[in-house]
């Protein structure tokens, strides 16, 4: 998606078989522009928009929802939207949606007012904005266990249930642990593990557009080097131990109980 979309002008922006809406919000206002870069924020794609060569202080938002499908061919059915775009082929980004859960607008930049979930998302794991201490505030600041601390996207975007099992591992986090109370030093282990486990998530996927999909739920080509998630009653590659699963924030979770020591139970 990247590659041929970054420097491409917005000719023309149709709604098609979709009512006009919040979630289509201000496509016409595309029209003109140029796509900056292709940029990611979780399950969000951000691509900044120019017009003559400056920044317009406008940006297109896209989330994909459960079924949203971007192309550069049209689809067979269930099309939302479809842009136009100048010169060399492919001339036109379509965007389908079966269930209508998706997003694609036109916003002005960082005033994500309608957009909630995107407000309250972390910096990207991969973007140099996301420190450890940047992620030590941002799990002081959380009243939950770690594992729906990440699960939130608030401390950091982009670690969706599985990475969340991968990097708690890598890191000897237990995912009950209270996300306030990690020490320093378990910040930093944490912070590395996500930096390596998404890095080699998307050298596994190849492209931005795979690694968006890849957030978005799927794991595709990585899910061969996965050490704990879905491996419960196997030994964990580290110590032997079998690798448990248990339920945090409704949502299957695996560990190691003896790399991953569980939080002391009080009373
Ligand atoms: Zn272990």
């Amino acid at each position: 998606l990247a590659p041929w979309l970054t420097g491409r002008t917005v000719v023309s922006a149709s709604l098609v078989d979709a009512v006009p809406g919040p979630k289509y919000a201000g496509l016409e206002r595309a029209v003109g522009q140029r796509v900056r870069e292709v940029t990611r924020r979780g399950k969000f794609l951000l691509l900044p928009l120019q017009r003559e060569g400056r920044e317009s202080g406008d940006e297109l938002v896209i989330h994909l929802g459960m079924t949203g499908v971007l192309s550069h061919r049209a689809p067979g059915a269930h099309l939302r939207v479809r842009l136009g775009l100048d010169g060399s082929e492919p001339s036109a980004l379509y965007f389908s949606d079966v269930r209508r859960f998706g997003r694609f607008m036109v916003v002005r930049s960082d005033r994500y007012d309608g957009l909630p979930t995107l407000r309250a998302l972390g910096p990207d794991a991969l973007s140099p904005a996301f420190t450890p201490e940047l992620l030590r505030a941002a799990l002081a600041r959380s009243g939950a266990p770690v594992k729906a601390a990440l699960l939130s996207q608030r401390p950091v975007a982009g670690v969706g249930n599985i990475y969340a099992d991968e990097v708690l591992w890598r890191a000897r986090v237990h995912p009950l642990r209270p996300a306030r109370r990690l020490t320093r030093h378990e910040t930093i282990a944490l912070h590395g593990a996500i930096h390596e486990v998404l890095t080699a998530a998307v050298e596994a996927q190849g492209t931005t557009l795979y690694d968006y999909r890849t957030v978005a739920g799927e794991v595709g080509a990585y899910r061969e080097r996965l050490s704990v998630y879905d491996h419960a009653g196997e030994p964990c590659p580290r110590c032997g131990t079998p690798i448990v699963k248990l339920v945090v924030a409704q949502r299957g979770t695996h560990a190691c109980p003896s790399c991953q020591r569980p939080p002391r139970r009080r009373g």
